[in-house]
């Protein structure tokens, strides 16, 4: 049964007007439905536990009428979507941005409300989603093809950029905006069409983006959304022979379950896969910095971001030092629910990833691990809530658990280091290769690290930077595809060659 939430005053009231019409509906061809098969799934509130929303569940079925939708606009040369300039379709975009700011209050709430993270977190999202649809605003007015120097007489050739046509996106529930905004952005400056599966933790966020979506005017069909549950709704998506091409966020496990599913019409496919980020401290960086910016690649967002920065790689000399002061950083991070102001890090997001969290904590403590930090419940965290307090664990081998999997939740697994060939090789050890950080002072050790590391993104003397026009993806099984930047749009577009006799 759905209940009020205790900040229920609190609420914007365009969010509590929101959450007053349940349940949440599909978005297929233009209108909001119920799913053909008539179900619904429920939603609870990180914080509290409590039962707060109610949504329709997709399965196989409304994924068929969505795709079937989404084909009667891209096969279709007469369509207003496919007949569209690249002026038109910027300033669409333009539209959906201004939007997104002008319900920043709301779209924020309904991410902590559903995320858990801390209220001035989901402000920061929503600001960053906005500002990636107004980059790639700037996009379709830009792609081009090229004239090609073929050296056979009386030949022209050139080359046009096309959009791939229908695009599922699969969308994790870390950063329920962002994750959305990453794919749906350079998907329709290329002129795709869209259809959107949220993770069943944050359904809401989406739903609400849609209906700005379709407030800024894309046509009927262009963007659609079926949330429900991976092994159905996802499922059918990845297999569905009128899509062309899958984006996804999610576990490794998942993206391997993905690639093979979509093996049956040979899919486009772009994975954003788990990591086991490591966070390299040298002994002439500057301390105080290199603390705050370990605490907060693995303490933000609770942990469960893609790129925590989950293993601490420490030198020698100031291993100490460090310990005592992120020990310290740790157990002052105010933890809490997110809709409370003054709150640095929420609940986990569900139940599932509270208790999977915990028991990396029991395997390490189980394995020989110091717990330095953290390893329970805040004392005083609210009843009901997947509360975890920030969680350090010293001396912990290479070869233990807590340095070899991705917990997805704050706990750090830290260790000493000697040299630079040592850290690099211990650093790649591991099947991830996402991101990395480096702290030091020399700039000779700095770029040459920044070069041995096997990994898509390294952050040096700074941790989790993100831009629009800065691609961001995997090496290893951290998946590939580049997305952000003018990388993305590769992901998102065809090149064909086309030769004219003269
Ligand atoms: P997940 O299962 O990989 O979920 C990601 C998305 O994939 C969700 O929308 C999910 O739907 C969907 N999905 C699940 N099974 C599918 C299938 N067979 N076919 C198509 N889509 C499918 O991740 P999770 O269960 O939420 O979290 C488990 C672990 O994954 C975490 O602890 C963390 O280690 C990792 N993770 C990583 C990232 C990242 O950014 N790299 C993000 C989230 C999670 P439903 O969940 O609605 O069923
Ligand atoms: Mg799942």
């Amino acid at each position: 049964m759905v209940c009020a939430l205790p900040y229920d005053e609190r609420l914007h009231p365009d969010t509590r007007a929101f959450l007053h019409n349940q349940p949440k509906r599909l978005l297929i061809a233009g209108g909001w439905v119920a799913a053909a098969a008539g179900r619904t799934f429920d939603k609870d509130d990180p914080a509290t536990g409590i039962t707060f929303a109610s949504v329709c569940e997709g399965d196989a079925e409304d994924v068929n009428r969505a795709v079937a939708a989404a084909r009667a606009v891209f096969d279709n040369a007469h369509h207003p979507w496919r007949r569209m300039t690249p002026h038109d379709r910027e300033r669409l975009m333009h539209r959906l941005a201004d939007l997104i700011e002008a319900n920043r209050e709301m779209l924020a709430q309904l991410i902590t409300l559903e995320n858990g993270k801390p209220l001035t977190a989901s402000e920061g999202e929503v600001a960053a989603s906005a500002r990636m649809f107004r980059y790639y605003a700037g996009w379709p007015t830009k792609i081009e093809g090229d004239v090609k120097p073929v050296s056979i007489p009386d030949r022209l050739n050139y080359t046009l950029r096309e959009p791939v046509g229908v695009v599922g996106a699969i969308i994790p529930w870390n950063f329920p905006l962002s994750m959305i905004a990453w794919k749906l952005a350079p998907a329709l400056a290329a002129g795709n069409c869209v259809i959107l599966k949220p993770a069943e933790q944050t359904p809401l966020t989406a739903v609400r983006l849609c209906e700005l979506v379709q407030a800024a005017g894309f046509p009927d069909g262009v963007v659609q959304l079926i949330n429900g549950f991976g092994e159905t709704a996802g499922a059918a998506l990845t297999a569905h022979p009128g899509v062309d091409k899958i984006a996804f966020t999610g576990s490794t496990e998942v993206g391997k379950i993905i690639m093979r599913a979509a093996a049956g019409n040979l899919k486009r496919l772009s994975l954003e896969l788990g990591g086991k980020s490591p966070h390299i401290i040298f002994d002439d960086a500057d301390l105080s910095k290199a603390v705050i910016g370990a605490a907060y690649g693995i303490f933000s967002n609770a942990g469960q971001s893609c790129n925590a920065g989950s293993r601490l790689f420490v030198q020698r000399r100031v291993y100490d030092e460090v310990m005592a002061r992120l020990a310290e950083r740790a157990a002052a991070i105010k933890v809490g629910p997110g809709m409370t102001p003054g709150i640095e890090m929420g609940p986990l997001v569900s139940r599932e990833q509270f208790d999977r969290v915990q028991s990396y904590v029991a395997a390490g403590l189980e394995q020989g691990a110091r717990l330095r930090a953290g390893g329970a419940r805040p004392p005083n965290a609210p009843e009901g809530g997947y509360f975890l307090a920030p969680t350090l664990f010293e001396d912990v081998h290479d070869d233990m658990i807590l340095m070899r999997e991705e917990i997805f939740g704050p706990v750090l697994a830290a260790t000493p280091f000697d040299s630079i060939e040592e850290v690099a090789a211990r650093a790649n050890h591991t099947p991830y290769g996402l991101a990395a950080g480096v702290w030091t002072r020399d700039v000779s050790r700095a770029h040459k690290l920044a070069a041995l590391l096997r990994a898509g993104t390294v952050w040096v003397n700074c941790y989790s930077q993100f831009d629009p026009a800065s691609p961001f993806g995997g090496y290893k099984q951290s998946g590939f595809g580049r997305e952000m930047g003018h990388e993305a749009l590769e992901l998102y577009t065809n090149v064909k060659s086309v030769w004219v006799g003269l």
